[in-house]
């Protein structure tokens, strides 16, 4: 019930689609009823003996009840059928049928659309609010989850769940409001017979009630399943180059294909369950009419004083023929409020994930970076694995300081902390002289530009790839960004310039091309402070060094923290922090480490840093 009203939330504002859906259906219903119910009339003009005999009757007094509007029409009825004989009569009754269903599917066309605009509305607004929560999510949170789940997530599920809003609308309003008016009209016409029909509406629900029981457990499963295999396909298109080579082919279509089965075997179960309960209920709706047949035709058969005419038994069961309908209709709604329910559910963890890192309400804006960043004894565990102890050191501005330190040692994590994407456990990281949790976030990330050991970029132009941090940036301004990151010459010589598509993240480039792609960026956004995480780590000599020089143009006038695995990037840093297991156990300049003989010289004596 609670991720039902969670999920209604997002149909806001829910009354601006329910009263005008509830008063077209109202209506809808009315003149659908009707409908059935001038088959009385009908039967009777054409099995009437003579209208020679009809009499006039008195026009009816004025009430509101059903019976007042019987009386009209029975008023209007006699008087036509008095002057204008059988057939008059017969034409009258067609007009007033079709009209009324005319109005009827009227109304019912109009609350239809009323209730697809709601669903669109509800639908949109889920995505909107899923799409900025996964994006306003802490970097922590992806590390824990499968991309894929969280792409069915938005992708499947979102879908699923529109129909539970809109479904329940109709489950407590529309039919039931149908079988009401259906019940009283059936009650007008006769008491005894609509007693003992009575029987089957609580049999159908308590029978459609065990099927659908296990529904929303299964559905659940198999939406469960569905993400999986998004995520096996995402690693599947990810990995293909690996899988090939290691003819792991066979592996990974197993893995996808029993996924896929499982997800087909539960599909298949809910569908019979599914599948079940609409015939079940008609079935039963089937055999009560057959009941009431017998009952009734029993009570017209033996001239019973039952105050039933054959015209009205015949009306009966027209009209309690349909009352299957709703039945049906509640029914197999149900089904779909529990899929979309345990989708919901799915839908609603993401969007009620709690943001980790948010900005404190008296956060102020950082100013612009102007003397030192500093960790104060700054400790961080990643959940309970602790991996920074007691950290300390100082950036102070206009500096380069080198992060050293075998491979494991928490040298990303530092990087990753600098920009406030993790909390940390106790401590402090002050951004000159304020503690990043008392800054606003993206104040201080707009001072900070990155470039990973991977280079990220988007399946789009060269040109927007690079100023993606800086909308609006002008031809010229990309330009020179790229010539600072040694990537004008190779950007000219690609198929159209500027304009080249990179592939999916730049599979179309070289790792030197994707690097220095990245620098350019960062050159773009011209952030006063850098951090560069094993940039050129996975280049070969020669690309390295071009982007070596482009990380140094990009780091001149700059603060930097870069993380290196080359001695000669290290060696002309200001100041070089040596870390073994998340603590600091040495710090100084090249020369002054070299001296201590401590594990700086041992790492510069394998000639690399990474162990
Ligand atoms: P370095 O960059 O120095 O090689 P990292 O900072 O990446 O080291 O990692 C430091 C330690 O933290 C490692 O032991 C690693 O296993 C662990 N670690 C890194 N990222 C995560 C994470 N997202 N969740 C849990 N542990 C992590
Ligand atoms: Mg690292």
């Amino acid at each position: 019930m609670k991720t039902y009203f969670k999920l209604l939330s997002f149909a806001k504002p829910l009354g601006k689609f329910a009263v005008p859906y509830i008063l077209t259906t109202i209506l809808a219903v009315i003149f659908g009823t009707l409908n059935l119910a001038l088959l009385i009339p009908l039967t009777d003009t054409l099995f009437k003996a003579d209208t020679n005999a009809i009499h006039s009757i008195p026009f009816p007094e004025f009430s509101l009840t059903l019976d007042y509007f019987k009386n009209i029409f029975s008023y209007y009825f006699n008087e036509i059928a008095i002057s204008q004989g059988k057939f008059g009569t017969l034409k009258f009754v067609c007009v007033i049928i079709v009209s009324s269903a005319l109005l009827s599917n009227l109304f019912r066309y109009i609350s239809q659309r009323v209730m697809e605009e709601l669903r669109i509305h509800t639908i949109e607004n889920l995505r909107i609010s899923v799409f900025n929560n996964i994006m306003n999510l802490n970097i922590g949170y992806f590390n824990n989850e499968r991309k894929g789940d969280i792409i069915s997530k938005v992708a499947s599920d979102v879908q699923v769940v529109q129909y539970t809003v809109t479904s329940t609308l109709q489950v407590i309003f529309k039919e039931p409001l149908q079988l009401v008016v259906y019940f009283i009209i059936l009650f007008k016409i006769s008491a005894s017979l609509t007693l003992f029909s009575l029987i089957v509406v609580p049999v159908s629900g308590l029978l459609i009630a065990r099927i659908v029981k296990r529904l929303r457990k299964q559905a659940r499963e198999s939406q469960e399943r569905f993400g999986n295999m998004i995520s096996f396909l995402d690693e599947a298109l990810s990995g293909i180059k690996i899988i090939k080579a290691f003819n792991a082919t066979e592996f990974v279509k197993n893995r996808f294909n029993n996924e896929n089965k499982e997800f087909s075997r539960l599909s298949r179960s809910m569908v019979r369950r599914q599948q079940l309960a609409s015939p079940l209920s008609e079935f039963l709706g089937i055999v009560t009419v057959a009941g009431i047949l017998l009952y009734g035709g029993n009570m017209i058969m033996n001239q019973q004083n039952s105050g039933l005419t054959a015209a009205e038994f015949i009306g009966y069961i027209a009209i309690f023929s349909q009352v299957t309908r709703p039945a049906k209709a509640i029914s197999e709604t149900f089904t779909q409020i529990h899929q979309g329910l345990a989708a919901g559910e799915r839908v609603l963890e993401l969007i009620d994930t709690p943001v980790l890192i948010v900005d404190k309400k008296n956060a102020t804006a950082a100013a612009p970076f102007n003397s030192k960043i500093e960790f104060k004894n700054v400790s961080f565990a990643y959940k309970d694995r602790p991996v920074l102890n007691n950290v300390s050191f100082t950036i102070e501005k206009g500096q380069t300081v080198a992060l050293v330190g075998p491979s494991g040692s928490g040298k990303t994590t530092i990087c990753d902390l600098t920009p406030r994407f993790y909390d940390i456990n106790s401590g402090n990281i002050l951004f000159d002289g304020i503690d990043l949790r008392d800054l606003k976030a993206d104040s201080i990330r707009s001072q900070i530009g990155i470039v990973p050991q991977e280079s990220v970029l988007f399946n789009d132009t060269i040109f927007n790839n690079i100023a993606f941090g800086k909308p609006g940036a002008t031809k010229e301004e990309v330009i020179a960004a790229a010539k600072i990151a040694n990537a004008h010459e190779f950007i000219i010589n690609t198929e159209n310039g500027y304009n080249t598509n990179v592939g999916d993240r730049g599979a179309k480039l070289s790792g030197g091309q994707r690097q220095r792609l990245c620098i350019a960026r960062a050159v773009l956004t011209n952030p006063p402070i850098m951090l560069l995480d094993e940039a050129t780590s996975a280049l070969d000599t020669e690309s390295e060094k071009l982007v070596q020089d482009a990380l140094n143009n990009l780091m001149k006038n700059r603060t930097s923290l870069i993380i290196a695995h080359r001695l000669s990037t290290v060696k002309n840093a200001d100041k070089i922090i040596v870390l073994d297991q998340g603590r600091v156990i040495e710090e100084g300049s090249n020369a002054e480490l070299l001296v201590k003989e401590g594990l700086y010289h041992k790492l510069i004596n394998m000639q690399s840093f990474e162990v």
